[in-house]
């Protein structure tokens, strides 16, 4: 209440002022009159000093509140520091909303799924880029615009239209690029959150999963007939020795394919289901190379001559077992793929940047180039009739390409039709050392080439 009393006193005082200039000043004629009009004067300097300091206040609270209010004396000076002090708070409060705001659409930004808002009238309120892209939507322009004019979809008008949301529906994405799941769920004042998701990815993965069932039994349903029939044969044929010694050889060999089959397929499960190979754990390529040796020699049975690199002390860090795997599989194959009298090579060098090379070279029949892309995918062969009869299961190099990945490395493969191939396994600098030192640590050291 000060500012009540000073104000009443300060206007006194003008008035008494004022008053008492017009006593003196009209002393002879008319002094009540003076007195009056000064008065009245007193009074009306009070309310111009009022009314400037009132649009003063006025004109800041019009202008965008930067800078501090006027600081007046008085009642004004109290009016202008409240008004300046609810309107900080209310910017304080707003800002903190802003932000919380921002962050609530930038993680419905970095949402996986679209996210679409419809307010009661199916008008869209808002949407993430996911949602524009599986929609064909712009998330400015088509703001306000009714969902059905924009997503013409049967299946998702009915679904829209029928208010039904418990299941989520399937639908083609409006470019025909792949399928989408969309789901409607209700908020607010019926408002409507539509969420979708791209089931592209996972009809691929489907699909995959739907033909490598059916290769498999396909691969085992052939020795099996073959086997049956056999067995038939054996049952209710009089048979020579001669004759049940070949079907007895027969059975073997379809017997023995379906064990590779069923090896191939352990293997691969394997790979797929443990972690990573460790980066610690050290085989030497040399007694890789030993194992291959001997069954690369065993498989030619002299037909081939084949040689091997020193890969001195060089070491690989991973899983032995996976690595012998690997180059096992494409030793295998480049003497199954090589004519009598073919060479095979099998060499290892350290590149300059520190990388592992092996290289399984062979002069063989060679892949013509339109297949190359395609070798590594299961059950992929270019010549069915020629794998199958070598003891192939179409599943070698898909395995060779999952232990290197694993490796962190890559498969790499060169081949001329009538010439021959190379398979290379190339290893990071990282899991390469050449006899205990770590190839990558060193970078000075001269690179080693031991390929033949
Ligand atoms: P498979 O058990 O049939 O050999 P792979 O996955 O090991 O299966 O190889 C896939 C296909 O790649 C083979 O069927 C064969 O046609 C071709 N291929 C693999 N290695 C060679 C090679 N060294 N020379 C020629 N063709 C090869």
């Amino acid at each position: 209440m000060s500012w009540l009393l000073s104000r009443l006193l300060v206007g006194l005082v003008a008035i008494a002022a004022g008053g008492l200039a017009g006593l003196l000043v009209a002393a002879q004629r008319g002094a009540l009159i003076g007195a009056l009009l000064g008065g009245l004067l007193g009074f009306a300097a009070l309310v111009l000093r009022d009314s400037l300091r009132g649009l003063r206040l006025l004109r800041w609270l019009r202008g965008s509140h930067e800078g501090v209010a006027p600081r007046d004396a008085g009642l004004w000076g109290e009016i202008a520091y409240r008004i300046e002090r609810s309107l900080r708070g209310l910017e304080r409060v707003a800002e903190v909303e802003r932000m919380r705001l921002a962050q609530f659409v930038s993680a419905m930004e970095a949402s996986p799924n679209g996210v679409l808002l419809l307010d009661a009238s199916d008008q869209i309120e808002w949407c993430n880029a996911r949602a524009a892209d599986h929609f064909g939507l712009d998330p400015q322009r088509d703001r306000r615009q009714r969902v059905t004019n924009l997503i013409r979809s049967p299946a998702f008008v009915d679904y829209l239209q029928a208010g039904s949301f418990e299941e989520p529906i399937t639908v083609r994405e409006p470019s025909g690029r792949g399928s989408l799941q969309v789901l409607i769920r209700r908020y607010g004042a019926d408002s409507k959150l539509i969420l979708s998701q791209d089931l592209t990815e996972r009809e691929r993965a489907e699909a995959m999963r739907r033909d490598f069932v059916a290769n498999v039994s396909h691969e085992i349903r052939t020795p099996l007939t073959v086997l049956s029939g056999f067995l038939e044969t054996l049952r209710n044929l009089p048979l020579t020795e001669v004759e049940r010694r070949r079907v007895i050889t027969l059975m073997t060999q379809q017997a023995e394919r379906m064990g590779n089959l069923v090896g191939d397929l352990l293997t691969l499960a394997q790979l797929e289901g443990s972690p990573r190979p460790s980066a610690d754990k050290w085989v030497r390529v040399g007694s890789l190379f030993a194992q291959v040796e001997a069954e690369a020699r065993a498989l030619s049975a002299g037909r081939h001559t084949i040689a091997l690199a020193d890969a001195g002390e060089a070491q690989i860090a991973g899983i032995e077992t996976e690595l012998q795997s690997a180059i096992g599989n494409l030793v295998n194959n480049a003497v199954r793929y090589t004519p009598a009298g073919g060479h095979i090579d099998v060499g290892w060098r350290i590149a300059d940047n520190g990388s592992g090379e092996m290289a399984v070279a062979d002069t063989g029949r060679g892949i013509a180039r339109e297949h190359l892309s395609r070798l590594t995918e299961r059950f992929y062969r270019v010549d069915s009739s020629r794998s199958r009869e070598s003891g192939g299961t179409g599943l070698g190099l898909a395995i060779v390409k999952h232990v290197i990945q694993r490796h962190g490395g890559e498969l790499d493969i060169e081949s001329e039709v009538g010439k021959g191939s190379v398979f290379r396994l190339v290893f990071p600098a990282a899991r390469v050392r050449s006899g205990g030192v770590c190839v990558a640590a060193a970078p000075s050291e001269p690179a080693e080439l031991l390929v033949r």
